[in-house]
């Protein structure tokens, strides 16, 4: 049988971030969660004790007056801190090497850096936390969270338009002032790269961008999974449909570079995890495919054998083959892809036994490609072919 990959049928819940609107509420209990240190969100009476920490810094106890200090400072300032990165390339200052620090715990060694934070003697002087919460969710360093980009309180979170962060460090003076570092994971529309097509649709990329922002932007936690694409035989390595994951990052200080993504197919481009690919059977080969290069190539105009779809070598008038559309998919079909030649007249709709799969979803039970013409509705099937050695895929 051929071998697919693609998410499992599985739901799993969205995320677990909380409802914008509890997340604004007062969190008005009493009984501390668990770890909690801190909680972002105003408490309704003065009486709240001082947030107990869950680390003991080693830092100094700030006299009242330092504190009433710092508060009025923060009070005033709407972006009390700033994170500075420092170029590998520029020398470090002697005067101000004692404020440079280095985050090695971002998810990717590539995007170790070095950066000082403004005006440290005020960030230092704040006590670090291991937890906050949010409502009644408690999120510890290292995990991620949703950030609100705008001040809307009503109707339900759009998960995709708000920003999403990884947290690396709490800091409070007390909790109506908590504050976070976090590195942003960008979605790929937000980089210069755009959004291409073998983005997954819930795909985040990992950055080295830091920034400090206030807890109270954070609209509850998001967990993003890694997804190691080498990892082939593991259905359980692949995100869900409805999972947010990264599989490479951005290195947005130094090189402005993106980690290498592994290449598949005849058109040497990385899997898009929301759709299908299949892999050659042939031992000698077993490469894999994407389903819609499948499609595409059935709607190619076939060359003098019929059946192999690469340009002929050499003659220099190399025919492009005719572009390739991509018609309305309806997510009903059993096709797992489907592609109409430029001029419309062919469409090819691709189907793998036991596919799609998803609840009530009608499968397919054998592999095949159906070529509609559309001028005379003549219909047409093929086997599915490997689209290196030609060899069935079934
Ligand atoms: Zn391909
Ligand atoms: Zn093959």
């Amino acid at each position: 049988m051929t071998r697919t990959k693609r998410p499992g049928g599985s739901k799993k819940r969205k995320s677990e971030a909380i409802d914008e609107r509890a997340a604004k509420r007062p969190n008005n209990t009493s009984e501390p969660i668990q770890n909690a240190a801190i909680a972002p969100t105003p408490p309704p009476e003065p009486t709240a004790s001082a947030p107990a920490p869950v680390q003991s810094p080693a830092q100094p106890k700030l006299s009242d007056a330092d504190t009433a200090h710092i508060k009025a400072y923060l009070d005033r300032t709407e972006r009390p801190f700033a994170v500075l990165a420092i170029p590998a390339s520029k020398k470090r200052k002697r005067s101000s090497a004692s404020h440079q620090l280095i985050h090695d715990d971002l998810y990717d060694p590539r995007l170790t850096l070095q950066y000082e934070i403004k005006p440290f003697d005020k960030w230092s002087s704040l006590r670090k936390y291991k937890k906050f919460s949010v409502g009644s969710e408690s999120i510890g360093c290292g995990e991620c969270v949703l950030v609100k980009h705008t001040d809307e309180t009503t109707g339900p979170i759009d998960y995709d338009a708000q920003w999403k962060a990884r947290v690396l460090e709490i800091r409070a003076l007390d909790q109506e002032h908590v504050y976070l570092r976090v590195a942003w994971l960008n979605r790929p529309e937000d980089l210069e790269i755009g959004r291409k097509r073998y983005h997954g649709k819930l795909e985040l990329i990992p950055t080295n961008q830091l920034d400090i922002i206030d807890a109270m932007a954070v609209n509850g936690r998001i967990d993003v999974m890694h997804w190691d694409e080498l990892l082939d035989d593991d259905p359980k390595a692949m995100p869900e449909e409805d999972q947010y994951f990264w599989r490479y990052t951005y290195d947005f200080v130094h090189t402005k570079s993106y980690s290498k993504l592994r290449e598949i197919c005849v058109c040497k481009t990385p899997q898009n995890p929301d759709e299908l690919i299949v892999s050659c059977e042939n031992n000698d080969c077993g490469q894999w495919m994407h389903t819609k290069c499948i499609a595409e190539a059935a709607v190619k105009p076939p060359t003098t054998n019929g059946t192999a779809k690469t340009p002929q070598k050499g003659g220099k008038a190399k025919k492009r083959a005719s572009k390739v559309t991509t018609p309305t998919f309806n997510p009903d079909s059993r096709a797992v892809a489907i592609a109409s030649s430029g001029d419309g007249e062919l469409t090819a709709e691709v189907f793998i036994k036991g596919q799609p799969k998803g609840p009530n979803m009608e499968v397919s039970d054998k592999d095949e490609i159906v070529v509609t013409n559309s001028g005379d509705g003549v219909k047409r099937t093929e086997a599915v072919r490997c689209l290196f050695c030609q060899s069935p895929l079934a």
